[in-house]
């Protein structure tokens, strides 16, 4: 196990990763609202937290992961509304969509998906509970935080309780008792509804994940991350009421992830019809997943077609090396893995995990994953012994699938083979006609 750092959003520093519990490493990240399909900003934590979790998982940490499904939220009944549907029927049909979006952009799907529908009765009695301690109070049917209570509020996104005080002034609320206090539970009229001692209503966004985080991992976890967008006032809210319920943070490390845009202003919203579908991406979307790594997951980023395209290239160049490589392997029955001793592949394996053990720097990874690239086809080239190539082979399976862009090889079969043998041996042969037939069959098979 390498020693890893990573930035902590809470210190504003590069800490060392040292986990809570040995060898095991617990992460919660915001997930979805479930009302529409998820547009590449909203892949960005996705597919950075998934690359995350991929190499503690190949560092040797059992990873318990969790990423909860919003189920319950404005945008959700408006289109139910609109499209004369439930709730339910709006937000399973979205998370569906969402599983296809991950699956497609190479992300486990095998994780904790808690949704807010199933954990309301627990939700009710956390706000209950702070409403008991003097952390919140009830106001006509509406149940509200009281922020004041918490000297820490403002220290994840190093603001000041006056300048937030000032800023949140223009958002008039008379129920409240400061403009900073936040809505825990809310009274409805339209859409899906819960009974409780307040009112009929439903919970605000903020208390769910704090509720979720309790119930899955019954303690404070290693990391929680998401967007930086939900620096505030998401996570800060979750940090307040976490503090008043179980005294501490929530997590150890506050991972967020930098903004990606579309235009020089550095927005993509909604309203200016700009959108870029993930299920509408060109080509195979492994190549925007590489878009994404190739620069550091805290940077901002600026969306272009342009160097999709060149990502694009990049991917089909990595794929093409990959397959000559196994197929190269497999003809010779030297497919399985190997250890790596060559000193030049364990530098190039030392260098990647270096970088990704210094806060994710997965553009620097990749950098050794090309140079890897560039030797396997020299060495393909030169037709050197097999030794070097298996360890190739093991080095570059190992990089591609922390990336989650491993190529997936499927042996051929005995029969395959021998017609490949004879293939060959015609063309050396010089039968062109002999070796034109044998080519037509490979190519039938998809082989060629
Ligand atoms: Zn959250």
């Amino acid at each position: 196990m390498y020693e890893m750092k990573i930035y902590n959003t809470y210190t504003s520093s590069l800490e060392e990763f040292v986990p809570i519990h040995e060898n095991q490493v617990s992460i919660y990240v915001c997930g979805p609202t479930v009302y529409n399909y998820i547009h590449i900003g909203n892949a960005r934590p996705v597919v950075v937290f998934d690359t995350v979790r991929r190499y503690f998982e190949a560092q040797g940490y059992n990873v318990l992961f969790a990423s909860n499904f919003t189920d319950v939220d404005d945008k959700i009944i408006l289109k139910a509304i609109e499209e004369g549907k439930t709730e339910l029927d709006v937000s399973n049909f979205f998370i569906n969509a969402f599983l296809n979006d991950l699956r497609s952009l190479g992300c486990y799907t095998d994780y904790l998906q808690p949704r807010v529908t199933d954990f309301i009765q627990e939700i009710i009695a956390y706000i209950d509970n702070l409403v008991k301690k003097g952390y919140a109070y009830a106001v006509d049917g509406d149940v509200y935080f009281r922020v004041s209570k918490v000297d820490e509020y403002g220290k994840l996104s190093n603001r000041k309780l006056d300048d937030l005080i000032s800023g949140a002034r223009v958002e008039v609320n008379l129920k409240k008792e400061s403009p900073l206090d936040f809505t825990l539970w809310k009274h409805t009229e339209t859409g899906i509804a819960w009974n409780s001692d307040y009112s009929s209503g439903r919970p605000g966004w903020h208390t769910e994940c704090c509720v979720m985080i309790d119930h899955l991992f019954h303690e404070k976890i290693d990391i929680h991350g998401g967007g930086s967008d939900l620096v505030f006032p998401h996570h800060e809210n979750e940090i307040a009421q976490s503090i008043a319920t179980n005294h501490h943070e929530l997590a150890h490390f506050w991972m967020h992830n930098g903004r990606l845009s579309m235009d020089a202003e550095g927005k993509m919203s909604k309203s200016e019809g700009k959108v870029v579908w993930v299920k509408d991406l060109p080509g195979n979307p492994l190549s925007f997943r590489l878009y994404l790594l190739a620069t550091h997951y805290r940077s901002p980023l600026n969306f272009s077609y342009d160097h999709l395209e060149t990502y694009a290239k990049e991917l089909d160049k990595m794929f093409n090396t990959m397959s000559s490589l196994n197929r190269t392997l497999d003809l010779s029955d030297e497919l399985e893995e190997c250890k790596v001793i060559d000193s030049t592949l364990v530098g190039l394996r030392t260098r990647f995990d270096e970088a990704m053990s210094l806060d994710f720097n997965t553009p620097n990874a990749l950098t050794e994953l090309q140079a890897l690239i560039k030797l396997i086809n020299q060495l393909l080239r030169q037709k050197k012994e097999f030794g070097l190539l298996k360890e190739s082979l093991t080095l570059a399976n190992y990089m591609m699938s922390i990336l989650g862009i491993k190529v997936e090889y499927t042996p051929l079969t005995k029969e395959d083979k021998s017609l490949y043998a004879q293939w060959e041996k015609a063309r050396a042969e010089k039968n062109f006609a002999k070796a034109d037939e044998y080519r037509a069959l490979l190519q039938d098979k998809g082989i060629i």
